[in-house]
């Protein structure tokens, strides 16, 4: 396939037309902002789904269970990129990875509104994580490919792109919730796939006159002398798949703990295998190499933020159901007759990060020299991040049966305060601490930082269901507010390490 050099790709679409941007960027704005929304309505509802009785249209699982299925979910969802980033790069570019993504990913969701049965519902996550892996990763490569690499402009089409994603994050549990408490769980996975269909209905139609010839190129193709060995490996990986199902089959020892136990040790295993990979590579300098050994403790910070970010929807969304006052007649003495849909606690997140983003564009600004260093920015998302669980202690050990739900508000305010302080700048150190020759891959292990989160969360669900509440709360808030301490002490030894970045 022809390779267009970055001039001819910038110069073959409409450059205005969208504030300044290229028209390009208002159709992956649009599509993103589609795929977001299936993805987190259907999110928003799918723990309840899972342990609501058979009665009330759930599955019936214990909670545990649930909320572990819904982790392991999220942490493929992130892994997944891995595959969906490779095969752009290297056999069909981004361009199609996004139609073909948003296929599977409609296709998943229709497999969810479909009467409950088991394995359909498996098959369905498999559609959504194969076609989220295709389209995640390549969406926000595809907004960086339709400007030149040093376009100032860059910073603010993915401040636009991270709101059209809280946007649709925002809108679709209002929705989605709003049709699961009144018409019932099917009916919310119907507007979840009718979403991810308006986002390919509009991708297919602007895509021509809109994205020019980017992602069309393949980025890296495979080379011929590299065919062979790229056929061995990927037959390694298909047989060891199928070895696993297959025996797993035959000696019936396949069970869904099992798979989960397998998908955590080789998603704790990646990331740390692609940190190995950039030290003993020779593509990498020694600056290089120092730079990642400063990623290493942001990683493990961003790890311990996203435990506690992703937990908003299985801890936080279980406790919103099961121990939150949603009542709102008893909460206003009768004034207002209407019961608050516990999904729509997810709007929560995205509404505070669509509405402060700007503030905290302004604060780090204002704040001029004394902006703080991207660790010591860490080190305060996760201050507040273990704020978030430990201000839940105070009503639990002081209120009655049901928490007043602003507690709950409270806590996800803090933990997006913290989402801000961490996650934009996480982006821009992960390509800023990333040697050269990997760019692509140090994006699929900041992604990974959330995907060994969901990994650790579904281990924490089995603790949140043995002690008590305020217990849990407590606790984890406090290992936090530790990684939080240490992470602020180790931060000027880690400046040494970043060679200039920070
Ligand atoms: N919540 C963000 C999204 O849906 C990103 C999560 C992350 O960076 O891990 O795009
Ligand atoms: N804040 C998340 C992500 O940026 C969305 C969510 O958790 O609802 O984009």
């Amino acid at each position: 396939m022809a390779q267009h050099t970055r001039d001819e790709v910038v110069n073959s679409m409409p450059r205005t037309g969208f504030f300044g941007h290229p028209k390009g960027l208002f159709t992956l704005m649009v599509t993103e902002f589609w795929e977001r929304f299936s993805y987190y309505g259907m999110k928003a509802i799918l723990v309840y789904y899972l342990y609501y009785s058979v009665k009330d249209g759930g599955f019936g699982l214990p909670d545990a269970l649930a909320m572990q299925i819904v982790s392991i979910y999220g942490a493929l969802i992130y892994m997944s990129g891995v595959i969906g980033g490779w095969l752009a790069d290297r056999f069909i570019g981004t361009r199609k990875s996004i139609f073909y993504g948003a296929i599977l990913i409609m296709i998943g969701h229709i497999l969810l509104s479909l009467p409950n049965n088991f394995n359909l519902l498996l098959a369905a996550l498999l559609f959504i994580i194969l076609g989220t892996g295709l389209l995640k990763p390549n969406i926000s490569s595809n907004v960086g490919e339709l400007y030149h690499k040093n376009d100032p402009k860059v910073d603010a089409a993915f401040t636009l792109f991270v709101m059209s994603i809280n946007l649709g994050a925002f809108i679709s549990p209002l929705f989605v919730g709003w049709l699961q408490e009144n018409v019932g769980f099917h009916a919310g996975f119907m507007v979840a796939a009718i979403g991810m269909f308006c986002g390919l209905v509009v991708y297919v139609l602007r895509a021509k006159p809109t994205l020019g010839l980017s992602g069309l190129d393949v980025p890296n193709p495979v080379t011929p002398e590299e065919k062979n060995k790229t056929i061995i490996t990927v037959s390694i990986i298909v047989a060891i798949v199928a070895a696993y199902f297959g025996i797993g089959k035959a000696t019936d020892s396949l069970s869904l703990a099992s798979f989960m136990n397998v998908v955590s040790i080789v998603g704790i295993v990646l990331p740390f295998f692609y940190f190995i990979n950039m030290f003993i590579s020779k593509k990498a300098t020694a600056d290089e190499k120092a730079r990642v050994g400063a990623y290493i403790p942001l990683f493990l910070a961003a790890v311990a933020f996203w435990s506690i970010q992703e937990q908003g929807s299985t801890v936080l969304a279980t406790f919103a159901d099961k121990n939150t006052q949603l009542n709102m007649g008893v909460l206003t003495n009768g004034a207002i007759d209407f019961k608050i849909p516990a999904a729509w606690f997810q709007s929560l997140n995205p509404l505070f990060i669509v509405t402060l983003a700007p503030v905290f564009a302004w604060l780090w600004v204002k704040l001029g020299r004394f902006n703080p260093p991207t660790v010591v920015k860490f080190s305060i998302a996760l201050f507040l991040a273990a704020l978030s669980y430990l201000i839940m202690v105070y009503p639990l050990t002081h209120g009655g049966h049901l928490m007043n739900p602003v507690w709950l508000v409270l806590s996800y305010l803090l933990v997006t305060m913290a989402e801000l302080c961490l996650s934009p700048v996480g982006l821009a150190t992960t390509t800023k601490l990333a040697p050269q020759a990997f760019t692509s891959q140090m994006m699929s292990v900041w992604f990974l930082a959330n995907t060994v989160a969901q990994i650790v969360n579904a281990q924490l669900v089995n603790y949140y269901d043995s002690v008590e509440k305020y217990q849990y709360f407590s606790h984890i808030g406090l290992v936090t507010l530790a990684f939080a301490v240490v992470l602020f002490v180790i931060s000027p030894f880690m400046k040494k390490f970043m060679r200039g970045i920070h």
